[in-house]
């Protein structure tokens, strides 16, 4: 969402200005397909484009993109891209609501809210990722779609050569940095050499300052156009930026000189990432290491203070003290990896791939449903119950950013969860300085591109079913022998990696955390097997938490959920927040809400020394096409565990919150003076995930008897414990059960 208090305001007074009758939203509620998700069918799209002059690399950088139609999604990730687009990806617009159901930026403005310029970010953000999920499963349709508005703008300058909607052109910038990453990969599938000479004359037009906000992030489309068009103004300006970047932002905790203070942060994490990257754009198109210092500070900083254990940084909506009880917003996943994928291209270290695969591979599946129908604006590692009134952080506190809805007021997320899996499939595959081939990162895939001295075209096929397996098969295509650099990766995580080429082993050490780089003269067919052997291991969290992980995938307490009808939902909603304008603007709040239906307060049994051991590991049928099931998971693990008897909801009538929006009975006056008070306290039936219990909590005790649980990958679970009490460390402080000869009892009022 916006960083910016006037504009939220905005936003948030247009969301709650319309009101309908009862009557209308129950009809709605009651067709729910209407306008629902369709599956549209494939047309294949062009030739995918190989060749050098689509892929420019920069001069410092180490890894460079390949032409995006040269990755080809296989396999599980192919079934994940395809369920975006018959879900929220390819329907934002019948589903979504405003301003997902407005012409966009295939208009010179979008009407009813062109003094909002945030409606174009997130509309901005939406068409990137489906114009990269159309390309990458070269569905035309997808394409088009997302066409219709790059090409709007491509075929409407404004005479001084402006791109976009008017309205924005002296006001905020901030959306067009969004907006381009779509015309970065239109130019990428298509060479369409108006983009680069478009973008180009959009900047050099005219004396805008790129003062405000995040529109230091203008960088990236500067150098991005520089790259291709090699004009010094364009270096100059982003020169130019980054120095009032450095100088007079007034961004909270956004600045190279807080990047590398070394402390903890209280900026807003969609700015924290956005701006955390042109340190590194900067370094690869001048070499110069003071930039790119800036940025490898910011990612050790989250680090050290922020990072959640499913891989992406506290951001709710600001950077806080890491706790069990910490969320993210859906729109850092995606910023997160896009950024980290610059530092990953700039650096060549490993450390940086295996963040976004920890991230794509927990934190993204686990904010969204299977079906890709319903996403999560906040997502937290412990959420055992996301409904309407459930979300326990203190930003939106009590209201129903937690549950799964297909848009959510704050429409940012709704735009931004397009991006993240699209972007991960076209950093799959990357190229070095030598026309090698990187497989950066690891999914079932087929890669074409020209390859070494001669620029000889090979296809290489990537069969896995990793991170659910441990083994990752590359084949090669090729119409003539070819010598030229193949590199895999061995994560950071992984102790006992193995690489073969035609079943005979490298004849070299392998050590964790580098790329190797096999350079020899390959034949049609050779093989390449990488076999990264995953252990169970345990990872230290505040209040004495204790989660498990097995190499890039992070494991959360298998919950049963009962998933509450819409009918049901719609009332409980119209009882908390008054109604809406629902059916017009927000259909997309109509999502779902999710109950515990199995006990969910645990505590480990196990430490760091025995988890190993302890830890039963089972590998399930594999089914393809639905790797991220909540009810058949690929792999689960069985641990021992305890009941905390007495750990149970929060359940309080009231609460006070930050930037609440659910009080539609303000006027704008009202709602002005509230926003910016800390203690706005709202009343209501409020039920919240608790925090950790510890040794000094009172009420709680142990179950005598340990049981064996099972945990499932964090990405299969919606509702989801990650983050556990430890059993020595309750036991010590609390009485057991037998003590209070109270039974446990496993009835339904139990989980709630
Ligand atoms: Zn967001």
């Amino acid at each position: 969402m916006a960083n910016n208090d006037l504009s939220r305001r905005g936003f948030i007074l247009n969301a709650i200005a319309g009101s309908t009758s009862l009557a209308s939203l129950q009809n709605a509620l009651a067709n729910p397909g209407e306008g629902g998700p369709q599956n549209d069918a494939d047309t294949p799209v062009a030739q995918s484009a190989v060749g050098s002059d689509l892929d420019p690399h920069a001069p410092f950088a180490e890894f460079s993109e390949l032409p995006i139609r040269s990755i080809e999604p296989q396999g599980s990730l192919k079934a994940y891209l395809e369920k975006q687009r018959d879900g929220i990806t390819g329907h934002l617009d019948k589903t979504g609501g405003f301003p997902f159901d407005t012409d966009g930026w295939a208009s010179p403005e979008i009407s009813d809210i062109s003094h909002n310029p945030y409606a174009y970010e997130q509309t901005g953000y939406w068409i990137d990722g489906m114009i990269r999920c159309g390309y990458l499963l070269q569905d035309d349709k997808l394409v088009e779609k997302a066409t219709r508005h790059t090409n709007y703008v491509l075929d409407h300058p404004d005479k001084d050569g402006y791109l976009g909607p008017l309205v924005l052109k002296t006001k905020l910038r901030w959306p067009h940095v969004v907006f381009f990453r779509a015309l970065f990969a239109q130019w990428s599938a298509s060479g369409d050499r108006r983009i680069p000479s478009a973008i180009k004359r959009h900047f050099l037009s005219s004396p805008y300052p790129y003062a405000l906000g995040r529109e230091a992030c203008s960088i990236e489309a500067i150098l991005w156009t520089y790259e291709r068009d090699k004009d010094p103004a364009l270096l100059n300006l982003a020169h130019d930026i980054y120095r009032k970047f450095e100088t007079s932002f007034k961004l909270n905790g956004v600045s190279p000189a807080a990047y590398c203070d070394g402390k903890p942060s209280d900026a807003h994490g969609v700015s924290y990432n956005e701006m955390a990257k042109l340190g590194a754009l900067l370094y690869m198109q001048t070499g110069e290491k003071d930039y790119l210092n800036v940025s490898v500070q910011a990612y050790r900083k989250l680090d050290a203070f922020h990072m959640l254990v499913d891989g992406v940084n506290v951001s709710s909506e600001e950077m806080r003290e890491l706790t069990p009880l910490e969320s993210h917003e859906t729109c850092d996943i995606a910023d997160y990896t896009w950024t980290v994928g610059y530092l990953l291209m700039a650096t060549g270290n490993t450390d940086y791939a295996d963040k976004i695969e920890r991230a794509c591979f927990n934190a993204a599946p686990g904010a969204v449903t299977e079906d890709f129908n319903y996403l999560q604006y906040f997502s937290c590692p412990n959420q055992v119950i996301a409904a309407h009134n459930t979300n326990h952080n203190v930003y939106f506190r009590g209201d129903r950013t937690m549950s799964y809805a297909t848009a959510h007021i704050a429409a940012c997320c709704s735009g931004n969860v397009n991006r993240i899996m699209p972007n991960f499939a076209s950093r799959l595959w990357l190229k070095d300085k030598d026309n090698g081939l990187v497989a950066a990162l690891y999914a079932p895939s087929q890669v074409k591109h020209r390859v070494g001295k001669q620029l000889q075209e090979v296809v290489v096929t990537e069969k896995t079913r990793y991170p659910f397996s441990d083994r990752i098969v590359f084949t090669m295509d090729m119409k003539q022998d070819c010598e030229f650099p193949f590199t895999v990766r061995i994560p950071g995580w992984c102790k006992s990696a193995s690489v073969m080429v035609n079943n005979q082993p490298l004849n070299e050490a392998l050590t964790a955390g580098t790329y190797v780089k096999i350079n020899r003269k390959f034949h049609d067919g050779d093989e390449v097997v990488v076999i990264l052997p995953q252990e169970v291991k345990t990872s230290d969290w505040p209040l004495d938490g204790i989660a498990l992980e097995r190499g890039p995938l992070v494991y959360s307490l298998k919950i049963d959920q009962d998933w509450e009808s819409t009918t049901a939902l719609m009332e409980s909603i119209v009882k908390v927040v008054g109604v809406y304008n629902f059916t017009s603007r927000y259909p997309g709040l109509l999502g779902r809400n999710a109950y515990p239906k199995s006990p969910w307060n645990y505590a480990l049994d196990i430490n760091s020394e025995n988890a190993g051991s302890a830890t039963k590991v089972t590998e399930n049928e594999w089914h393809e096409d639905a790797p991220w099931s909540s009810k058949e998971p690929p792999i689960q693990l069985q641990v021992p565990a305890r009941r905390v008897i007495g750990w149970d909801l929060d359940r309080p009538s009231e609460i006070t919150v930050e930037g609440g929006i659910d009080d539609p009975g303000l006027t704008p006056k009202e709602y002005d003076a509230k926003y910016d008070d800390p203690s706005w306290l709202r009343k209501g039936d409020f039920v919240l995930t608790p925090q950790l219990p510890t040794e000094s909590t009172s009420g709680i005790r142990l179950a005598d008897e340990s049981e064996l649980v099972t945990l499932v990958p964090y990405g299969c679970a919606k509702l989801r414990l990650t983050i556990f009490p430890r059993v020595d460390r309750i036991a010590g402080g609390a009485h057991t059960e037998s003590e209070s000869n109270q039974k446990v009892s496993l009835n339904h009022q139990d989980f709630n």
